[in-house]
């Protein structure tokens, strides 16, 4: 019996999921890790997020704790690497588990979590969310849903060493109906979690095409050097333009569509845009956000 005990924990400890991050210099005392631009699968293990981190002089404060504790673990020891200095906050953008499982992680090294009120309906007895579902006990690990420290509706400042991170909730529905965004003014870093896709489609499934349109233009009126969305590689004032035309295309469309009397079973091979057949999950999601954009579009008209 020992030496199966014994073989079990061996084997765990080896097939412990290595994810293999490597933090990205995003500019000074700024870094990212940058996930893949992928769905859920148990070969990735919930990295198809990007998560970062700001080194201020008395502690790291991360933005976005990715999908599992494994995950945060490994994130902290590579911080570790760059300075020995504790995690003092983790900002979660929204709700996504992709974006704050490894809340736990952080939680047990004594950081103070933040994040929007959408966050709460995550904290419930017994929930399994979708990453849970999609990876299975074993790459599940240790990680456990926690509350959230400090709650915000409207805007939250922080200050930790001499650095100051101004967290906003800039729209009441675009990505999800609770996404916060954090700018950090000396390093003129805007952090907008699933308000900005790179590379890659997004899911309109708990938000709005208006929201996210309004939202781009609120993001451009910080004048960011450097914009760091939830997914995706591009980090400097282009990276809303791809996912800006994406979505004014499908909303000029749709409207078309919508005016043209083409009916729901129909448009999403009308508003096909083949031109973004290139873009990494436009077979799971395109047609998807089409309908999720058309229902929104149709209640709009209807109520003009
Ligand atoms: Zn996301």
């Amino acid at each position: 019996m020992k030496t199966i005990l014994f073989i079990f924990i061996t084997f765990s400890f080896v097939f412990a999921f290595d994810y293999n991050l490597k933090p990205q210099k995003v500019r000074e005392n700024v870094y990212c890790f940058f996930g893949k631009l992928e769905n859920i699968t148990k070969q990735n293990a919930g990295n198809i997020v990007n998560t970062c981190f700001v080194q201020t002089k008395v502690g790291f404060v991360v933005i976005d704790s990715g999908p599992t504790f494994s995950y945060a673990a490994q994130a902290y020891e590579q911080m570790q690497h760059i300075s020995k200095l504790p995690v003092k906050y983790v900002i979660n953008t929204h709700d996504h588990d992709d974006h704050w499982l490894g809340n736990s992680f952080y939680k047990s090294k004594g950081a103070l979590l933040i994040g929007p009120r959408t966050y709460e309906r995550n904290v419930v007895a017994g929930m399994k969310t979708r990453m849970q579902k999609a990876l299975g006990k074993e790459l599940f690990g240790q990680t456990k849903i926690v509350k959230l420290d400090t709650i915000v509706d409207n805007n939250f400042t922080i200050t930790l060493g001499d650095e100051k991170f101004e967290i906003k909730q800039i729209e009441s529905i675009a990505h999800t109906k609770g996404d916060l965004v954090v700018f950090v003014p000396s390093k003129k870093s805007l952090f907008v979690g699933d308000l900005v896709f790179t590379g890659r489609l997004t899911s309109l499934r708990d938000g709005s095409i208006i929201g996210s349109l309004s939202a781009l233009d609120k993001i451009a009126a910080y004048h960011a050097k450097y914009i760091i969305g939830g997914h995706g590689y591009v980090t400097d004032e282009s990276a809303t333009k791809e996912f800006k035309s994406y979505l004014s295309e499908i909303k000029k469309q749709v409207l078309k569509a919508i005016d043209d009397d083409v009916g729901m079973e129909k448009v999403t091979k009308k508003v096909s845009m083949p031109g973004y057949r290139k873009m990494k999950l436009y077979d799971m999601l395109h047609g998807r956000t089409v309908l999720d954009a058309y229902g929104e579009l149709e209640m709009m008209e209807d109520d003009e």
